[in-house]
């Protein structure tokens, strides 16, 4: 018999799971406490072959019984992005803080997806990174535009999401058939500082390849810079193949922990929506 399923259940679920974690990995964690929005799955899905990638999989391909997206933030702790802000280079932490939010994300992933088969829903997931074409670098399921779709953030110049707890850290989304209804973070048109036509534009002086402009990102740029850094610095080399990563656009930034268009920074109001 199926039993239901709310938001609130889902975020405590997340705290402690993330809570727990800290305890595991034995460095007391990288993570702050996570935010989860969601949507149901109605006609604002179909944008994102324009706005995502054209082969982006409607979430119905996921899971053709899906009622509801889930997407979830983890936040990054302070002190791992400013250890990253030094220099050109990302710090080992960093890639080291890659490979286990990775490994975080999948197991976070399936235990909400046990959640879901305990109250009888059945979900489906995919990967937290490395699901996307390697020669056109676009993902064919993005949990940033997800993520925006259902309102636990928006783009900023950086091309990543800013949430209530900003951007440094990383996304995991998944659908399920549980009804869960509209819960956004954020309903404002723009959570960050030059997209609303404020000053700013510290990411794009922080990214070490000029790979980000006013006006578009050039993905390609970036993501050679991400396999040189596999591929050149010694103390990645002990880690995953896959540990790509720089984040210079994200550390330390006016958006890197918040949402830097809120009142409580005395900034003008975008019509922020708080936590519900
Ligand atoms: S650093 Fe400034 S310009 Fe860049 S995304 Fe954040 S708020 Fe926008
Ligand atoms: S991740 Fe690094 S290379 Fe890519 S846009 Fe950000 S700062 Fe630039």
């Amino acid at each position: 018999m199926r039993e239901g399923v709310t938001v609130q259940t889902l975020r405590e679920f997340c705290q402690r799971f993330v809570e727990a974690e800290a305890g595991r990995s034995g460095n007391g964690g990288w993570w702050k406490a996570p935010l989860l929005a969601t949507g149901p799955i109605d006609g604002r899905f179909g944008a994102l072959r324009r706005i995502a990638a054209d082969d982006h999989f409607h979430p119905k391909d996921l899971l053709p019984t899906a009622r509801s997206v889930v997407v979830f933030f983890i936040p990054f702790r302070e002190g791992l992005a400013r250890e990253n802000s030094e220099g050109d280079r990302p710090c080992r932490s960093w890639g080291f803080a890659y490979v286990q939010t990775n490994e975080l994300i999948g197991r976070l992933s399936s235990g909400l997806s046990d959640l879901f088969r305990e109250r009888g829903f059945a979900s489906a997931l995919t990967p937290a990174t490395h699901n996307f074409d390697e020669e056109r670098l676009m993902a064919r399921w993005s949990h940033k535009h997800l993520g925006y779709l259902v309102g636990l953030g928006r783009f900023g110049v950086h091309s990543m999401l800013i949430t209530p707890s900003g951007c440094c850290g990383r996304l995991g989304s998944l659908v399920t058939e549980a009804e869960l209804g509209d819960r956004p973070l954020v309903e404002a048109d723009e959570a960050c500082l030059l997209r609303a036509g404020e000053e700013c534009g510290q990411c794009m002086g922080a990214c070490p390849v000029d790979a980000l402009g006013e006006n578009g990102f050039d993905r390609r740029r970036c993501w050679q810079r991400l396999k040189e850094n596999r591929n050149t610095l010694d103390y990645f080399r002990d880690l995953p193949e896959s540990t790509h990563v720089c984040g210079k656009c994200v550390a330390l930034m006016p958006c890197s922990f918040r949402n830097p268009l809120t009142t409580s920074l005395g900034r003008r109001s975008r019509k922020l929506v708080p936590s519900r």
